[in-house]
């Protein structure tokens, strides 16, 4: 194996671990939360609150108009009973029982009002409830799929790191250092270039004829003029 090869096996297997190493972070990501699961949890907790409230709130009228209506039995008891003497006081009374039973006649439209309120938020809760689990059971079933995922790039990068190590041991120290040297510095992480057509695979640019035969033979490390990667032949 020439110098240029073991490096570029070496680059090889280094491009899988930084995939299987940013596959990880996105599995990490994805199974840390998700934001359509908390939008629907949300949902379903507004939708929790505004059912609650809208109940409450039809309790204490339902209360409201049954202390009404007790008012107004006992008055109508006094009014009709036959003791109240005095027509002025009589009069009063008249109109005290009037009002109560508007006042009474407007709770009914409110109540009638709220309980359909009610119902519309009941049906909104029971979507959103539906929706939530839906999304749980979704979100769990993927979470599975993940974590196999998860192991299963775990086990091919320990396979991965034994090969890059016993590959290393097989490259001199100058050569290590150089490549990585060199991929620290290439954002996409290639340190070594292959040659196609006679020229670096990555930036293009066409190598000297004794460029390409040095990346051929591999006596010499050859480095592309342009973007400065080790260029390999095979
Ligand atoms: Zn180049």
């Amino acid at each position: 194996m020439s110098r240029a090869e073991s490096l570029y096996r070496l680059q090889l297997l280094d491009l899988e671990l930084d995939r299987a190493r940013r596959r990880l972070h996105e599995i990490e990501t994805l199974l840390a939360g998700n934001p359509a699961l908390d939008h629907t949890r949300n949902e379903a907790a507004q939708a929790d609150r505004a059912l609650r409230l809208a109940s409450s709130e039809l309790k204490s009228l339902e209360l409201e108009s049954q202390a009404l209506d007790e008012k107004i039995a006992t008055e109508e008891q006094r009014l009709y009973a036959g003791q109240i003497r005095n027509p002025k006081e009589m009069l009063d009374l008249q109109q005290e029982l009037d009002s109560l039973k508007r006042r009474r006649g407007a709770l009914d439209d409110q109540m009638l009002a709220l309980m359909e309120q009610v119902e519309q938020l009941r049906a909104d809760h029971l979507r959103c409830r539906q929706a939530l689990a839906q999304a749980e059971r979704n979100f769990a079933e993927d979470s599975v799929h993940l974590r196999a995922e998860c192991e299963k790039l775990q086990a091919a990068m320990e396979g991965e790191l034994e090969q890059r190590e016993a590959l290393c041991r097989s490259i001199p120290a100058q050569d290590i250092a150089l490549y990585s040297a060199i991929r620290a510095k290439k954002p996409n992480g290639v340190a070594v270039a292959l040659i196609k057509a006679g020229a670096c695979s990555q930036c293009g640019e066409v190598a000297s004829s004794q460029l390409v035969q040095q990346a051929h033979t591999g006596v010499a490390l050859a480095i592309c003029s342009n973007c400065g990667r080790i260029l390999y032949a095979r």
